[in-house]
């Protein structure tokens, strides 16, 4: 569903409509200008070739510095997406399930069922603040778990998982010895402080990307921090699929490493300020929902609501949402990212609170 309403607001985008883009989570700020002259200056010193499978030293140790871990464990790739995609594949190609909590990045699921693989849903609900029952997760775990994945902070909720509770899932997990699988990419821009899993013991996985901290989705840039086992494995996918993320790329963003407090900083400044009004419009409505512990995403819930339909009639008023559906079993929700100017913003809330009049 992310997916069909995406193409259909592009679509009629190129018909030359105007479409308020609640549905994508691509930051509007233009990647910083440092970072475009870093790729620039490195193309023209001729960083236009093949290169390491495993990404380049240089980035490989900064970001080994940064997470406190050693430069074999740090694999470079094209997006945290191609990680969930092929992590999935190198830990359930011989069977086994996958544990996801829900609401889930869309991405989650398409990737696992597409590999055959048997997805446990842990569903967690707006009335309990999206908590995950470590109990519930406890009974889902059978002898051909093979990963566990979670979201800190989570697509589409907005919320981080308590410390307390990763404390608890890190520890079923290594009692069970499977790793989690931690996707990270909106935690250095949350408004609330939360722990990374390599805070905790345990043989896991994080899932880090450039597109949402540095704003640069379009280049294509993420990695991996894991087990030299694991890393080496997916160094040699690497090596069988894209080869290298580009040089010049992977200097872009070893440049953004260097500004990454003065980025992130300015980057959550205009996603606090956008989150406290949407929060304030929003509270006016018939609209339950949660206060969000990070950028860009609201998932409110109408009562009785088919978000599907909604999300439909909605996109010919010139506004595109996400269903709830896309996200899991929520057909009462839909989400709005706040990828917007907030003068936008507030027009794009006013027709949906039409809408739902
Ligand atoms: N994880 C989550 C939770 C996301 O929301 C997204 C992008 N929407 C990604 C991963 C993928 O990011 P990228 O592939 O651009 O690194």
């Amino acid at each position: 569903m992310l997916y069909v309403i995406s193409q259909r607001a592009m679509e009629l985008e190129s018909e030359g409509k105007k479409i308020i883009k609640f549905n994508v989570g691509d930051p509007d700020q233009p990647t910083p200008r440092e970072i475009i002259e870093a790729a620039v200056e490195a193309m023209k010193r001729g960083k236009t070739k093949y290169s390491f499978y495993a990404g380049e030293n240089a980035l490989r140790e900064k970001l080994a510095s940064i997470h406190n871990v050693s430069a074999e464990n740090v694999i470079i790739i094209p997006g945290s997406k191609w990680a969930i995609f092929s992590i999935i594949y190198l830990l359930l190609k011989n069977g086994g399930n996958v544990i996801i909590p829900t609401p889930y990045w869309t991405a989650y699921e398409l990737a696992a069922k597409s590999l055959g693989a048997e997805t446990r849903f842990l569903k967690t609900n707006m009335e309990s603040n999206w908590k995950i029952d470590t109990e519930k997760l406890r009974n889902l775990i059978d002898s051909k778990t093979r990963l566990i994945m979670v979201n800190n902070p989570n697509n589409p909720t907005s919320k981080i998982i308590d410390n307390e509770v990763l404390e608890e899932i890190v520890e079923i997990a290594n009692d069970n010895d499977i790793p989690i699988m931690s996707d990270e990419v909106y935690r250095d821009l949350s408004f609330v402080k939360t722990k990374s899993i390599l805070d905790f013991s345990g043989n896991h996985i994080l899932i880090n990307s450039f597109s949402k901290t540095f704003a640069m989705t379009g280049w294509r840039i993420g990695y991996i921090v894991t087990g030299e086992k694991l890393a080496g494995k997916m160094m040699k996918l690497n090596q069988m699929t894209f080869t290298n993320v580009p040089v010049f790329i992977q200097e872009a963003a070893l440049k953004a490493l260097e500004l990454k407090q003065k980025i992130a900083d300015e980057i959550k400044k205009i996603y606090q300020q956008r989150a406290d009004s949407t929060y304030k419009i929003l509270s006016k409505t018939e609209l339950e929902f949660t206060k969000p512990d990070c950028p860009f995403y609201f998932f409110p819930k109408y009562s009785n609501l088919d978000s599907e339909k909604f999300a439909f009639d909605l996109l010919d008023n010139g506004v595109a949402v996400t269903p709830g559906t896309a996200f899991g079993d929520y057909r009462e929700y839909f989400r709005i990212a706040l990828t917007m100017p907030e003068e936008e913003i507030k027009l794009g809330l006013e027709k949906i609170c039409e809408a739902l009049e």
